[in-house]
């Protein structure tokens, strides 16, 4: 008996399916809504290409629109299958629930290709794991030596921005929305009104590709017109201009829309067509076959233990202006711009999560699993295996060092570098104690001086503790912040 092969809301590429015939299942649960307060943009573009794709699939898929997927299984004769699903819970729930799982279909590393590498390592390391992808894949090799002569472009690619308020990229590809947006858009009010689900952020015209066709369209626009200007500044942050030229891709890559290996071919053949310089496509490259990927498997080999970790000890609840994207109750102009705009997109680049989100859930000592939890909801390309080890590993050093040699940490230095966010601040990145101290830049020094002790066997944390030792204002400082807190800053 053919098997019906169930799409999750995550798989919805080619690269699922293989037969053309095979009946397929997508299945709508509300559940999943109501389970978590998620950011309304997210919704929107999750159920667009669901939707999307069942209508692309017609006769062939059978929707079900139910309140948990056991109501579906209920509803289904005959035997399933899926591919390999990318959150262990729900892996959990199909092999319970006898559906046959095929391996993973959404990356280029299998799980046991990461096992082999990773046995017997104490820490895995992204650029260990980078230059064993590269080798492996033969992306940008020449035989056994990186194309340039060089595996990193990293010191190319950390320019601080331009003086302009933009840096003048062309426009990602932009969609524009149909009667299935119209459709999900009505859906998603009745239920507000109604109360059945609530969630964060706010509404907006959809922005991101919810189709394949969608999502190669905003693939060759970046490949052609942004990924050349790419590696300069993608650290840097511009209050008005908030993808510059980051590809903003992972959405559409997080819904199952383009394979990571597509992506990193198109971007190397930029370089060999010399449409696009090395130090650019490197550095795609190290984030979609090295960071991405590499987060992806340090997801199913860590423990479930994992979610708990707080090498830190750091237990302050998330505060409820963060929680609601209250970015009009915060000054700090670093902080505000970034939550205005996940509030209102669902979506920052990587530095200002790592840095400015994940810089000052780390000095006040935010715990990290419930800042996993809003980083999930709150994003649009938010799921629990990119969420999971990049916010307890990468950005709070939960995990005591796994994944990084040291935190994270730095002061208000960093953002006054690499952003336009501190001239019209009210506070002052140079200045620690007083009306004007940058709380970024005090955050920094409460942070080492609280965590003296769990830093201190840490090699790379020697310079900053010796640092904090030299700081003649250390105890008033230490006062101030206790006395700031998590209130909005
Ligand atoms: Fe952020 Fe401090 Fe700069 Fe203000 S001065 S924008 S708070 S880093």
């Amino acid at each position: 008996m053919t098997k019906t092969r169930w799409l999750f809301a995550d798989q919805l590429g080619p690269h699922y399916l293989d037969d053309s015939d095979q009946p397929v299942l997508l299945v709508e649960s509300k559940a999943v809504f109501r389970r978590r307060r998620i950011h309304r943009q997210k919704a929107h573009l999750v159920l667009s290409a669901l939707r999307h794709r069942a209508r692309d699939l017609g006769d062939r898929a059978t929707v079900l629109q139910v309140e948990t997927y056991d109501e579906a299984l209920a509803a289904v004769t005959g035997p399933l299958e899926c591919v390999h699903p990318t959150t262990k819970g729900a892996l959990r729930f199909v092999e319970s629930r006898g559906v046959t799982v095929l391996p993973d279909r959404g990356f280029a590393t299998s799980r046991e290709d990461f096992a082999a590498w990773a046995g017997g390592r104490k820490r895995l390391l992204m650029e260990d794991f980078y230059r064993w992808q590269r080798a492996r894949f033969e992306v940008l090799m020449e035989g056994s030596e990186p194309v340039g002569g060089r595996w990193n472009f990293d010191h190319d690619n950390r320019e601080a921005p331009p003086r302009s308020a933009t840096l003048g990229a062309p426009e990602p590809w932009w969609p524009q929305e149909d009667e299935i947006d119209e459709e999900v858009r009505a859906d998603l009010d009745r239920w507000e009104r109604d109360g059945e689900v609530s969630f964060l952020g706010v509404d907006g015209p959809r922005w991101l590709p919810a189709t394949r066709d969608e999502a190669v369209k905003a693939a060759v626009r970046f490949m052609r017109t942004r990924l050349a200007g790419f590696g300069p500044h993608e650290d840097a942050m511009l209050a008005a201009d908030p993808w510059m030229s980051h590809s903003v891709l992972s959405p559409a890559q997080n819904l199952g829309l383009l394979h990571p290996s597509e992506l990193v071919r198109a971007a190397e053949r930029e370089h060999r067509e010399g449409r696009a310089p090395l130090a650019s496509v490197e550095g795609y490259v190290r984030q979609v076959l090295g960071w991405r990927e590499w987060i992806w498997s340090v997801y199913w080999h860590i423990d479930d233990d994992y979610r708990h970790r707080n090498a830190l000890a750091a237990t302050t609840p998330l505060p409820d202006w963060w929680w609601e994207l209250d970015a009009d109750a915060v000054t700090a102009n670093c902080l505000s711009s970034v939550l205005r705009d996940v509030r209102d997109r669902g979506w920052v680049h990587h530095i200002p999560r790592l840095m400015v989100l994940g810089g000052y859930a780390l000095q006040r000592g935010i715990d990290p699993e419930e800042l996993t939890r809003w980083f999930h909801q709150a994003f649009v390309d938010g799921y629990d295996w990119v969420m999971l080890p990049n916010v307890v590993g990468m950005s709070q050093h939960a995990d005591g060092g796994l994944m990084a040699t040291k935190p994270y940490a730095s002061g208000g230095a960093y953002i006054d570098r690499m952003s336009d966010y501190c001239t019209p601040c009210a506070y002052d990145p140079k200045v620690r104690v007083g009306p004007t101290a940058c709380p970024f830049t005090a955050g920094y020094w409460a942070f080492l001086d609280r965590d003296r002790e769990l830093l201190a066997g840490n090699h790379r944390m020697r310079q900053p503790l010796a640092g904090l030792d030299r700081l003649r204002d250390r105890e008033a400082l230490v006062e101030q912040e206790q006395l700031r807190g998590t209130s909005p800053p």
